[in-house]
């Protein structure tokens, strides 16, 4: 199983969608996916139509057993979504209480990599969304992954979330035995804004050699997509932010086989 995180300590700037665009078109390619929802939001599991407000068990179900994870328990709190190789762990609004804790205290931060290590056989990758805050779950996500997706919004103040989520992954590093790869993400591109166009060239000057070349534009089937509860490439495999998340997997797909060392 390969895990990889999707993560930027900003919100709105296209995580979730970017989580659920790559898991789709791995799990249309045949691969079985399971989707992590580790932000308090619940976007994720939202999205595929379940209330994180009114579950009974979630991913914080994890948590509550002092570092270590019972056989079984992973298993026990998939639920199903709109594609039938996709599952999804999902969210619940008690996770916001985790992050008052310490990730070092009892191994809690590696509960995530813990669980996932007993559902190994039965998927072929995990996708992680993470919370745009630093503290327990953002440290479980960067702890269980093999790669990490930044997604950056080409807007004004980009550059903030991307430089304190680069210094977080730095801080991460010390505690793995080997640096976690990122790859950074433009988002929500319009090449009609000046905004747009200026992101583009900061990232391209100050972060080439971790910036996938291309970018993901604005593209209103995007909301379409999450208003129906499917994938993008569900509800519209044309469309032109799906054929950019297209590249960006083969893009991802081609650099794990290499991965690049920090
Ligand atoms: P995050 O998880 O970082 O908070 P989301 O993925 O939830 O961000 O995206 C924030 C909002 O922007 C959502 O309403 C989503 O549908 C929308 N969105 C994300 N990417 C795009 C895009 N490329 N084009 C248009 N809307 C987008
Ligand atoms: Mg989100």
């Amino acid at each position: 199983m390969r895990v990889w995180a999707v993560a930027n300590q900003k919100g709105g700037v296209g995580k979730t969608t970017t989580s659920i665009a790559l898991a789709g078109l791995l799990a249309d390619s045949g691969k079985r996916v399971v989707v992590l929802d580790l932000d308090p939001h619940g976007s994720m599991t939202s999205y595929f139509g379940h209330d994180p407000d009114n579950l009974d068990h979630s991913v914080f179900d994890l948590f509550q057993h002092q570092g270590t994870v019972p056989d079984g328990l992973p298993w026990q709190l998939l639920l199903g979504t709109s594609h039938e190789r996709i599952s999804l762990m999902p969210s619940s609004t008690v996770l916001a209480t985790l992050e008052r804790q310490s990730p070092g205290q009892n191994g809690l931060g590696l509960v995530i990599a813990k669980s996932l290590s007993q559902l190994w056989q039965d998927f072929d990758y995990a996708i992680i969304d993470s919370p745009p805050l630093l503290g327990v779950l953002m440290v479980n996500a960067l702890a269980a992954s093999q790669q990490l997706v930044i997604p950056v919004q080409t807007e004004f103040l980009a550059m903030k979330g991307l430089e304190r989520m680069v210094s977080t992954l730095s801080m991460i590093n010390r505690s793995r035995k080997q640096a976690l790869p990122y790859t950074i993400v433009p988002t929500l591109f319009d090449r009609r804004t000046q905004a747009s166009m200026n992101t583009l060239k900061v990232l391209r000057a100050g972060y080439a050699d971790h910036l996938w070349p291309a970018f993901i534009p604005v593209d209103t089937r995007l909301r379409d997509a999450s208003r129906a509860g499917l994938t993008p490439s569900q509800f519209d495999p044309t469309s032109r932010a799906v054929l950019a998340y297209r590249a960006l997997l083969k893009h991802l797909l081609a650099s794990q086989v290499s991965p690049q060392v920090a």
